[in-house]
């Protein structure tokens, strides 16, 4: 969470620093700001959206070749412009930008306040910075040493970048848990929270480890670790296009990126699956394929849509290579001392590669001896780094905030993955296993079949968009597609909803179906169909509004309702693919129509680098 972009070269340093953090806004966007040294440091920041800052600065004259800025997701202290980023010390001298959270904060403020040292903020990244500077005035070192000093003293997570009145042609950065990425041109430097600011100027990046201090200027860049011992750069070319990171004629990312599954499938599906010599290719799961197919147990670690991938995932790694399978939300796993084995694999699920909780929770499991492995969009990310090994999605970044294609890119993954385990392990048939790709390979055509007209889908979004609460409903595979339509619409248009097992409503939810509640059934044809068209009717007969999602030509529930939507009719195992679309759909035109920003929904960012 939090962007984080900075400069330093022979351009003007304003313009770059502002265009990447309009790229990196889908981390943060509660307030933004930036700092340039001119003959002293200018801070120039403000609550709200990029947008609001730049406004907020035309006209003003910023002639410097060296900056900093930040977009914020606030983790200490309300959204403001005094919390804003960057922060400067008491003495006007260094100013600083943070992503992440300084765990001990409150300890180091207590022993400043001593010093009599006051805060102009609520934030834990003022008191590190100050705390930074305190150490340099009684140690009167640089300010590569005190930081150095003071981050051995750090507990938390962050990416921190400084800017020094001493050494005006010279950024000081540093990282534990955080990312943070380097672009190198010629004589000039960009750093970034990831890619995206950067990919327009050069290709050439440095990804920073944990523990590292970045020494940047125009023309040089030391790497040290807090040993203060020189590590060598290991320079990387990123596989990045800038039309990626561009809306191209869409009016939001979201929908930009619903739009993009056929093609993103496909890119996942590419080289991996072989049909004319009847194999999967994936080097990950090859290399580690004694330790799946005699695993003991596989664990799945994830949070939000990348925890319904893995619920999905159960459901069909169980089916077919009869493997348990539990499915853990990160942020739980990691603090409830898990019982984890040598002889078990561990499954973590992220789009970024970065978020905290999953990244502390694999760290534990590799301790205590299990194979990690990491299901993961964002190449070279963090969790990438700490697994064993893992399978990439190639959905391309992923700026809207709430997860679409790269959530389908990770459901073709696992099965794909749970594919090619059954057959070495021979738990399913060579004919099935064949049928099964059969079945993959088809799943980019049938996307495109639902995206070619969205007219149905429109409307039932007019339809329901002043709804005050929603109900998804859906069983086996199609279950955890319905916690997933839920989440999706609470994400981006603030309706309240929830996902049920379709049957297990009548434990309870159903007392809140009335006339005024819509009820999303997913039914598509499947082991259950005749199970989800007996629970709809107990819908109608409490006068719910059904909407139903179908197999095309399935017309058992025309008597019931007219707001029903057809999609192509797949295997159950792949259907749920398919069957996500018209939800992220539905979510996104209702909210559109309520008026709201799906690609920057209130309170939330993407890539939760924080617990
Ligand atoms: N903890 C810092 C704050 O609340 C940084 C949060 C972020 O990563 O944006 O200001």
């Amino acid at each position: 969470m939090c962007g984080i972009v900075a400069y330093v070269g022979n351009r003007e340093s304003y313009p770059v620093i502002l265009k990447g953090l309009k790229r990196l806004e889908y981390r943060g966007y509660d307030s933004s700001g930036v700092a340039v040294i001119s003959d002293k440091i200018e801070v120039y920041k403000k609550q709200g959206k990029v947008a609001e800052l730049e406004e907020s600065l035309l006209g003003i004259p910023m002639k410097s070749t060296i900056g900093i800025g930040h977009t914020r997701w606030a983790t200490h202290g309300e959204p403001s412009d005094r919390n804003a980023h960057p922060h400067i010390s008491k003495s006007g001298r260094i100013a600083m930008i943070h992503n992440g959270i300084i765990e001990n904060y409150a300890a180091l403020k207590l022993e400043l306040l001593k010093k009599d040292y006051t805060f102009s903020s609520d934030t834990d990244t003022e008191v590190l910075l100050n705390f930074i500077e305190d150490i340099r005035k009684h140690n009167a070192c640089s300010l590569e040493e005190a930081v150095r000093i003071a981050l051995k003293r750090v507990v938390g997570a962050y990416v921190i970048v400084l800017l020094d009145l001493e050494n005006p042609d010279t950024l000081i950065a540093a990282r534990k848990g955080s990312p943070l990425v380097i672009g190198i041109g010629k004589n000039e430097h960009f750093l970034a929270s990831d890619a995206s600011p950067i990919i327009e100027y050069t290709k050439e990046v440095v990804y920073i480890n944990d523990y590292e201090l970045a020494i940047v200027k125009g023309n040089e860049l030391i790497l040290k670790n807090l040993g203060n011992e020189v590590i060598t750069p290991f320079v990387q070319k990123l596989d990045m296009e800038l039309a990626a990171i561009e809306k191209g004629g869409f009016n939001h990312f979201m929908i930009k990126e619903i739009f993009e599954q056929p093609q993103t499938i496909f890119d996942c599906l590419r080289g991996r699956l072989d049909l004319t010599r009847s194999d999967i290719m994936m080097a990950g799961v090859e290399k580690y394929i004694d330790e799946l197919k005699n695993a003991n147990r596989i664990i799945i670690v994830a949070c939000g849509t990348s925890w319904h991938a893995g619920l999905i995932a159960e459901y069909i790694i169980e089916e077919l290579c009869r493997i348990p399978v539990e499915v853990e939300y990160a942020s739980e796993f990691r603090y409830r001392n898990p019982i984890v084995n040598k002889g078990d694999v561990i499954f973590a699920i992220s789009q970024s590669g970065e978020t905290a909780d999953t990244l502390v929770a694999i760290e534990r499991a590799k301790e205590q001896g299990a194979i990690i492995f990491g299901i993961l969009n964002v190449v070279g990310s963090s969790i990438a780094r700490i697994s064993h090994a893992g399978a990439y999605t190639h959905a391309g970044p992923e700026i809207g905030v709430a997860s679409t294609k790269a959530f389908t890119a990770q459901l073709v993954v696992l099965t794909m993955m749970a594919i090619k385990i059954a057959k070495e392990k021979q738990t399913i048939s060579e004919g099935r296993f064949v049928q099964l790709m059969e079945e993959l390979s088809a799943v980019p055509d049938k996307v495109a079949a639902i995206l070619k007209d969205t007219y149905v889908v429109e409307r039932i979004a007019a339809k329901h968009a002043t709804a005050s609460s929603f109900l998804f409903l859906g069983r086996g595979y199609n279950f955890p597609i319905a916690l997933e339509g839920a989440l999706k619409l609470k994400e981006i248009s603030y309706i309240h909803a929830e996902g049920y097992p379709a049957a297990e409503m009548k434990h309870g939810p159903i007392a809140l179906v009335d006339e005024n509640l819509p009820v999303l059934f997913v039914a598509t044809k499947d082991a259950y169909h005749q199970k989800v068209i007996s629970n709809m009717q107990e819908i109608n007969a409490r006068k719910g509004k059904l909407i139903a999602i179908v197999s095309a030509g399935d017309h058992t529930i025309d008597a019931l309702t007219d707001d029903i939507i057809e999609v192509p009719e797949a295997d159950e195992l792949i259907a749920p693919i398919i069957n996500v679309i018209p939800l992220q759909l539905l979510s996104y035109y209702i909210g559109v129509s309520r008026g709201l920003d799906v690609d920057k929904p209130r309170n939330l960012a993407k890539s939760v680098t924080v617990e």
